[in-house]
């Protein structure tokens, strides 16, 4: 089998798939469900069907484009991403693997082989946490990691419920339909972007993700007491961005101290109330979100996160709230995918990395009915969510040919 990566095809559609946003170019804004991304969904499904790919969407507005293989029963081979993107990001998250998965797929066709196992490429609905405050509800759905009740609960910044948005989106269908079964793939492969800088750094052209770490996030309110910054003696303060203050430090050297280079935690919110420059902070909201491979561990920095809630509050006289948005677990790649990534690379004697990622992706919770695993390409100085992010032609191509290879071992 001979395969070749339509290289110039395959930049041309993501260059074209960009130009669906609500954003000016090079950046890209393309929120779930608006507009911009139906349109941008609706194309990629004319390119699939272009390919003679059997489409349909299920109700969270994930699409499924098959390739029916020789046995139609058996469970098919999935690979894919998303297409949503946060405001002002780039072209490539997420989209590398939808059109590269499309690309890899029209080369299998074009060399003539035929898959025993269907191959199914997945476009997520929603992965961007920008519209209802959480990521991947497609992809969790897909898994029963999340309810269908607890996705009925969620709304966007206008009030608007999922159910709601969905049927202005054209959705049809129950929410409770969305989960597969467990034996729907036999293994599901993701190409992605790496986010990060090590494949640049170590001149590695391709990584094979062996784990995706567990991430955790929560929203912190601190309330105080506000009053005139000339008038309110300091004796007598109850000042909720002081308490916050000393909570974001704790927090950033509990993730330093656990004595493992794999926890990170970020405090990327920090809204203050009222927010004037001669007013004493009333109230604070933060953002929490911890990671790491290790779950104990995980779990014991959102401990620590507790136990400082709780002295700063006594120390400070502030109430303080936690309120956890999602703790999941981590996810270990499958064996069988790990070796047919490999066995692509050597066949092409691709240099490649074994690594984690720390970004969670929807395979995290594909990984809950499947074996998953992922293939990273560089991209440049590891920008990712903004307009500069940038992958080069030949990386992406060289990624879409192993993944190419790899559906292939699967499906055979
Ligand atoms: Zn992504």
């Amino acid at each position: 089998m001979n395969l070749t990566i339509d290289q110039q095809r395959l930049t041309a559609e993501i260059d074209k798939l960009a130009t669906f946003s609500d954003a000016e170019a090079p950046a890209v804004t393309r929120v779930v469900f608006t507009p911009s991304d139906r349109k941008a969904r609706a194309w990629v499904k004319d390119r699939c069907e272009d390919a003679g790919l059997v489409i349909h969407d299920d109700a969270i507005g994930n699409t499924f484009a098959r390739w029916v293989g020789s046995d139609a029963h058996a469970p098919a081979v999935g690979t894919g991403s998303h297409i949503d993107a946060i405001p002002n990001a780039g072209k490539y998250d997420g989209v590398v693997g939808v059109l590269g998965g499309l690309e890899a797929i029209r080369a299998l066709q074009r060399s003539g082989f035929r898959p025993k196992h269907s191959i199914e490429l997945l476009i997520f609905a929603s992965e961007e946490p920008t519209r209802f405050g959480i990521g991947c509800i497609g992809s969790r759905l897909l898994s029963g990691s999340f309810s269908p009740e607890a996705a009925k609960k969620l709304t966007d910044n206008d009030g608007a419920t999922v159910d709601e948005v969905r049927q202005t989106a054209g959705l049809a269908g129950k929410l409770e339909d969305v989960n597969l079964p467990h034996n729907y793939y036999k293994a599901f492969v993701e190409l992605h972007i790496e986010q990060g800088p090590i494949l640049e750094r170590e001149r590695k052209p391709l990584g094979i993700v062996e784990r995706i770490a567990a991430p955790a996030s929560l929203r912190i309110t601190v309330e105080g007491s506000g009053g005139h910054a000339g008038g309110v003696l300091m004796p007598d303060r109850r000042d909720a961005l002081c308490a916050a203050a000393e909570i974001i430090l704790a927090i950033e050297n509990t993730a330093r101290t656990t004595g493992a280079i794999d926890t990170v935690a970020t405090v990327g919110i920090c809204d203050v109330f009222p927010g004037a420059v001669n007013s004493i902070p009333a109230r604070v909201r933060l953002s929490a979100d911890i990671r790491d491979t290790n779950l104990q561990r995980r779990d014991a920095v959102m401990h620590a996160l507790d136990q400082v809630c709780q002295t700063t509050s006594a120390k400070r006289q502030v109430s303080i709230h936690q309120e956890l948005l999602n703790a999941d677990a981590p996810a270990e790649s499958g064996p069988a995918i790990l070796a047919a990534l490999g066995e692509a690379c050597k066949k092409h004697a691709f240099p490649f990395l074994r690594m984690t990622s720390r970004a969670y992706h929807d395979s995290l919770f594909m990984s809950r009915i499947a074996p998953v695993a992922m293939l990273f390409v560089p991209c440049r100085n590891g920008y990712s969510h903004r307009p500069d992010e940038y992958s080069s032609p030949e990386d992406i191509a060289r990624g879409a040919l192993v993944l190419a290879e790899t559906l292939a071992i699967l499906s055979a």
